[in-house]
């Protein structure tokens, strides 16, 4: 029997261990399997070189549990050790600055154990005393045990072990007592050892029998040891990743595209990522790739590892290169981490690129349900977007898909304007916006569906991006002015009877909440339609995006702003015009005559005053300028009443309103119903 004291600096690292590892008990499990996995696969391997030349027999890991004893035990029949082994792998844990490190890492088990190659002491989190007993591969070994309860001291003797291999035995203590429930041990073992290149059995396989389940002489192997993500991709047919996607994610429907991935130099990765389907944004569950280190569970938060824009895809990430038992921090400023990401960007988009190319009606029939993944990338990493660009899809209100340049030189020859800015004319809903869509079409426009969730972002960068252009939304203006060809010259209204048609319409348009109008006057062709509202673009835009960042509020408390274009080339605007005019001119001309002497007046002395300071000029003079203003703000209100009273009884006026109200979908409630009323009577 030999007794000795565990090379460590600090005084005891047991208590430490405990204390600070709170969180995660349960990668002891990970830990404590992986070893026993790794000395099955070096036996594995000295065999193949002939250095080991007994036999191998079955090579399972064992995890069993007793609960009478108290105990768990894992068990392999691997290398195992002799003594000197456990002397310097086990014994000999020697590390400086100790207690510091704790302190920093203390919530973040992870760090600690790869920090100290703790793996096997993080047992003594969950044990009182832990037990190796041991049997190297080598002839005639001596069996040994090595035993610790958690203090500094451990013994260590000889013993009678006839097969080969370790077993180490967790005498788990009394806070810890559910690591000795089965069902607690079987789905730790599902969720970290699931895929494990070596078979790891607990318990047995049962069967139903007299009307209970009872255990059958089978063993019941908990993992995988051929991953898909293992194998080449030659191997595997699409049924094999359908399926693979399956075991992954058993409630999921099928998966749209999958990729490969496969690396050796210079690192070394394998996986297989996954575009779900994504049917609500409800399922848009960020952290669904789960990375692996040889087959081992690690974690199912990839930040940092994989691009922000592609941890909404699925599937596995295995390297031994990525170090796995470091925090999060020194992960995202690890280099090796960061050629990960890119590479993962640059295959992703690769791989796009290659079904894009060999089957781009497959691709068309899927993109409505990945352009939200490419848009995303494309918005969020520079070197994506360079090569996305070249398959990334524009969708029309027709269904009909276009790349880039494709739609570039369908709109290229009518939808550049008098500048020679490109104008893609978009809709954000095809059925609200149905009648502003016929209209541009009518005009050989061609309209894009921009219904995406990030399609306001995306139209905001191709506006960057692309050579001279502009998106403008297909209800934004009247439809002779989305692509301007030519400067419009003098209007057709004179300044009073443009003050006229403003109060007139004005006046009429039904209070609606949270939207303002402006009207203004287009001659914009007799055949066009009488009244239409638009929507500036410029500002829908700011509320648009402001609507998707907190905390700007500012713009999506403002009522939205519309226009109100009154057509003065319709016939019925231009009966409106001269049946106020003759209905309200005996009244309102007079007023407006007035309201003009009173202007120039008020010019008149506004002049004289130019080159004054405000001291030399007459008070009474100053006096006069304000009662004049006050008198044509008066007479302003007399024939802004006029006009409106008028108005009120001139139902074309408010059914013209009133239809282009209802196109744009705003018509509701009691003005509806009044609509409809007029209607009637009209007919
Ligand atoms: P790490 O696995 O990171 O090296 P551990 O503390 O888990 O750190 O293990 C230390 C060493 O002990 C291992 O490198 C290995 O040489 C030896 N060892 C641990 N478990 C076993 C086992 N089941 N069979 C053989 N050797 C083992």
């Amino acid at each position: 029997m030999q007794k000795g004291k565990i090379g460590v600096t600090t005084d005891n690292i047991f208590p430490i261990i405990k204390k600070f590892l709170y969180s995660d008990h349960e990668i002891f499990l990970r830990e404590l399997v992986s070893n026993a996995v790794d000395a099955t696969q070096k036996l594995k391997t000295l065999s193949s070189f002939g250095e080991f030349k007994g036999e191998l027999g079955e090579m399972n890991v064992k995890v069993a549990v007793d609960k009478k004893e108290g105990t768990l035990t894992i068990s392999d029949r691997g290398i195992g050790m002799t003594a000197e082994e456990i002397d310097k792998y086990i014994n000999q844990i020697a590390f400086s600055g100790a207690e510091e490190f704790l302190n920093k890492y203390k919530n973040d088990a992870n760090a600690i154990i790869g920090h100290f190659g703790l793996g096997f002491y993080s047992s003594f989190m969950v044990s009182k005393k832990v037990e190796i007993r041991t049997r190297s591969y080598k002839e005639d070994a001596q069996a040994v045990m090595w035993t610790c309860d958690g203090s500094p001291e451990f013994e260590m003797s000889d013993i009678d072990k006839k097969e080969r291999g370790t077993d180490i035995v967790l005498y788990i203590d009394d806070e810890n007592k559910d690591f000795l429930e089965e069902s607690k041990i079987e789905s730790l073992l599902k969720k970290y050892c699931r895929f494990l290149p070596v078979p790891v059995v607990f318990g047995k396989e049962q069967e139903w029998k007299d009307g209970k389940y009872v255990d059958t002489d089978k063993d019941k192997v908990i993992n995988d040891t051929a991953p898909a993500w293992t194998k080449k991709p030659t191997e595997l047919t699409d049924d094999d990743y359908k399926n693979f996607y399956a075991e992954l994610y058993p409630a999921s429907d099928e998966p749209l595209f999958w990729i490969h991935l496969n690396v050796d130099y210079p690192f070394k990765l394998t996986g297989i990522l996954y575009f779900p389907k994504i049917k609500s944004n409800f399922d848009l569950n960020r952290n669904k790739i789960q990375l692996y280190s040889n087959q081992v569970f690690v974690t199912d938060s990839v930040e940092g590892i994989v691009p922000e824009f592609l941890m909404l895809l699925q599937g596995v990430i295995d390297s031994p290169d990525i170090p796995l038992n470091v925090s999060r921090s020194y992960l995202q400023s690890d280099s090796n981490v960061k050629k990960i990401s890119t590479y993962i960007t640059k295959k992703v988009a690769d791989r796009l690129q290659e079904i894009f190319n060999n089957d781009r009606k497959q691709f068309e029939e899927k993109w409505d349900d990945i352009k939200l993944f490419i848009e995303y990338g494309m918005l969020s990493d520079e070197k994506f977007y360079d090569k996305a660009q070249k398959f990334a899809l524009l969708k029309n209100t027709e269904g009909k898909y276009f790349t880039l340049d494709e739609y570039k030189t369908l709109i290229e020859s009518n939808q550049t304007d008098k500048d020679k800015t490109l104008i893609y004319i978009y809709a954000t809903d095809r059925t609200a916006q149905y009648n502003y869509i016929e209209m541009a079409q009518a005009k050989g426009y061609d309209v894009l569906l921009m219904d995406g969730q990030l399609d306001i972002h995306f139209i905001g960068q191709l506006e960057q991006k692309l050579d001279k252009c502009r998106f403008v939304r297909v209800d934004s203006d009247v439809v002779e002015n989305l692509v301007k060809k030519e400067n419009k010259d003098a209007d057709a209204l004179s300044a009073e009877q443009r003050e006229i048609m403003t109060t007139v319409f004005k006046s009429q348009i039904p209070a609606i909440e949270k939207a303002d109008f402006l009207v203004m006057f287009e001659p914009i062709g007799e055949n066009a339609q009488p009244v239409i509202i638009t929507q500036n673009e410029f500002m829908r835009r700011m509320k648009d995006m402001s609507a998707m960042q907190p905390g700007m509020n500012f713009y999506g408390e403002l009522p939205d702003s519309f226009n109100l274009i009154v057509n003065t080339e319709h016939p019925l605007s231009k009966r409106i015009l001269s049946e106020t005019e003759s209905a309200c001119n005996a009244d309102v001309a007079p007023i407006q005559a007035e309201i003009k002497t009173l202007q120039e007046d008020i010019e008149k002395l506004r002049d004289s005053h130019k080159n004054k300071k405000d001291d030399e000029i007459p008070v009474t003079e100053k006096e006069d300028i304000r009662t004049k203003e006050s008198k044509v703000d008066e007479l302003r209100k007399q024939e802004e009443n006029l006009l409106a009273t008028y108005a009120g009884s001139n139902s074309l006026v408010r059914q013209l309103i009133d239809l282009a109200l209802l196109s744009n979908n705003m018509l509701k409630g009691e003005a509806l119903s009044k609509f409809v009323k007029r209607s009637v009577e009209l007919l």
